[in-house]
């Protein structure tokens, strides 16, 4: 049987955080049902998994016995990624230990920037020096495989604060590393406030913050295999590299997303509705994995790229794309450069 990736979906927050669109409820009295739920959906999914991603929301708000009981329901193969997002203000020394001893095997913190300025700016909980602590404490209770987001161009950021924060994930132990751009998400606080708006890098220095991260990070060994990921030899997230290489994922929990062929579904952003169902309603968005998508999303996997034998519709504007820097050729393989995932959407529509 072949095992596939499970996804839950932790919709609980302390707070809000002023860019974020994610679907999340501040009433964590509702943890205990939410768990009951959750087993509720594995147990009726009968699947069997390889890579478990807790994700959020803020997965490390559930306690270790509630994240064991989840484990514990779910059938899993041997040597499993089992991953967990966690804010560095939610998580003590005991916890980490707690966690790791009921299976958790990988953590990925959601840093965003080791500058207390810029935390309070993104409406964070967290300050830098408990990033830093919750770094070392996870690696003291014996994780060897952390992953910190580390978000650019964040409003006010300078080029010296990008330096400082790609030093710092230098130093630290750290085997991947997330680096996203920060985003204006309607209906979300930053979107109305001007001051921070205007705040926001431009353009050209956006890129530019771009791609210094991706040169400041590959000489720290951590190489780019994805758009806005990085890891050391070995340590690129086998659960996110399934949805890159369109495999099939279950998806628990409100706002959850899977795949499982040949649908892809979604599930209605309601604790409640989740906490109530005997199983929750999985809505059928479309159909996944055509020839199209597969190649879409192959193009982000930036050191594995397309096949030109598998996809000959790529060599009406390849050569073009290359002669610009945006896609490089190695073999019969067409990769996205570092330019070129920055206006990657326009480039893979073009190539496919
Ligand atoms: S960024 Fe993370 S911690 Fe902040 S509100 Fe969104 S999901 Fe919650």
């Amino acid at each position: 049987m072949q095992p596939n990736g499970l996804y839950i979906h932790v919709p609980f927050c302390v707070r809000k955080c002023s860019y974020c669109d994610f679907y999340s409820v501040t009433d964590l009295s509702l943890t205990d049902l939410y768990t009951a739920a959750v087993v509720r959906n594995i147990t009726a999914a009968d699947g069997y998994f390889d890579t478990v991603y807790f994700g959020g929301g803020t997965p490390s708000l559930l306690t270790a016995n509630q994240i064991c009981t989840i484990l514990s329901a779910a059938n899993i193969a041997p040597n499993p990624e089992i991953s967990m997002e966690c804010n560095p203000n939610s998580v003590t020394p005991d916890y980490l230990r707690d966690i790791r001893s009921v299976g958790v095997n990988r953590l990925s913190f959601g840093v965003q920037s080791f500058s207390s300025n810029e935390l309070k700016m993104l409406g964070r909980l967290h300050n830098a020096e408990q990033a830093v602590s919750a770094i070392l404490a996870a690696e003291k209770a014996g994780f060897c495989n952390i992953s910190a987001d580390l978000m650019l161009a964040i409003s006010g950021q300078t080029f010296d604060s990008l330096r400082y924060n790609l030093d710092m994930i230098s130093r630290l132990p750290l085997t991947h590393v997330s680096a996203y751009m920060l985003k204006v998400e309607e209906g979300t606080p930053l979107a109305s406030d001007r001051d921070l708006l205007e705040k926001i890098p431009d353009e050209d220095d956006t890129a530019e913050m771009y791609l210094e991260a991706v040169h400041k990070l590959e000489e720290s060994g951590f190489m780019q295999y994805e758009i806005s990921n990085f890891a050391k030899s070995g340590y690129e997230c086998r659960h996110n590299l399934k949805y890159w290489r369109c495999e099939e994922y279950l998806g628990i929990g409100p706002a959850a997303h899977s795949y499982i062929k040949p649908h892809r579904y979604f599930c209605p952003k309601s604790i409640e509705d989740f906490i109530a169902a005997p199983v929750q309603d999985k809505i059928v968005t479309d159909e996944g994995g055509s020839m199209e998508e597969r190649a879409m999303l192959a193009l982000r996997l930036t050191r594995e790229g397309i096949s030109v034998n598998e996809y000959p519709q790529t060599e009406r504007y390849a050569d073009m794309l290359i002669k610009s820097g945006y896609v490089k050729k190695e073999q019969d393989r067409l990769k996205l450069t570092p330019e070129g995932c920055l206006v990657s959407n326009e480039i893979i529509s073009r190539l496919i």
